[in-house]
C-alpha cells in the first residue's frame, strides 16, 4: 500500500506485557518532557513520530508520553499531518485545478482599501 499524507498503517495495540516492556526500556520517563513516571501517574503509549505523519508501528517508534504532554503532542501530530497534507497539494496539483481560496473570490479589494463584490 502506498503511504500518502491521508493514509497510514493501521493503529496496532500492544499487550499489557509488551506495554510494561517499553516502559522499563524506555527509562520509565516521559518522551516528551523527561518526567519520571509512577504507575500511578497517568501516560500512554504513543508513535514518535505519529501514524498520521508517517510513522510505523515498529518497537523504536514506540514511545511513551505523560498524560500532561498528550495534548500538546497530539496538536502537533495533527498541525504537521495537515502542514504534509496542504504541501502535498500545493506540489501536486497543477495551477488550473486548483480552488482560488480566501475571501477575494467574491470580494475585490480596491486601491483605495475599500472592498466591493466582484
Ligand atoms: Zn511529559
Amino acid at each position: 500500500m502506498n503511504i500518502t499524507p491521508w493514509h497510514h498503517e493501521p493503529r496496532i495495540s500492544l499487550t499489557e506485557k509488551q506495554t510494561v516492556k517499553l516502559f522499563l526500556e524506555r527509562g520509565g520517563c516521559c518522551r516528551e518532557c523527561g518526567r519520571r513516571l509512577c504507575p500511578k501517574d497517568d501516560w500512554i503509549v504513543e508513535h514518535v513520530i505519529a501514524l498520521e505523519c508517517g510513522g510505523t508501528n515498529e518497537w523504536d517508534n514506540l514511545g511513551i508520553t505523560c498524560g500532561w504532554c498528550k495534548p500538546q503532542k497530539d496538536a502537533k501530530d495533527h498541525s504537521q499531518a495537515a502542514k504534509q497534507r496542504d504541501v502535498a497539494v500545493k506540489h501536486l496539483l497543477p495551477k488550473g485545478l486548483r480552488k482560488r481560496r480566501g475571501w477575494n473570490t467574491t470580494h475585490r479589494k480596491k486601491l483605495n482599501g475599500k472592498v466591493v463584490p466582484k
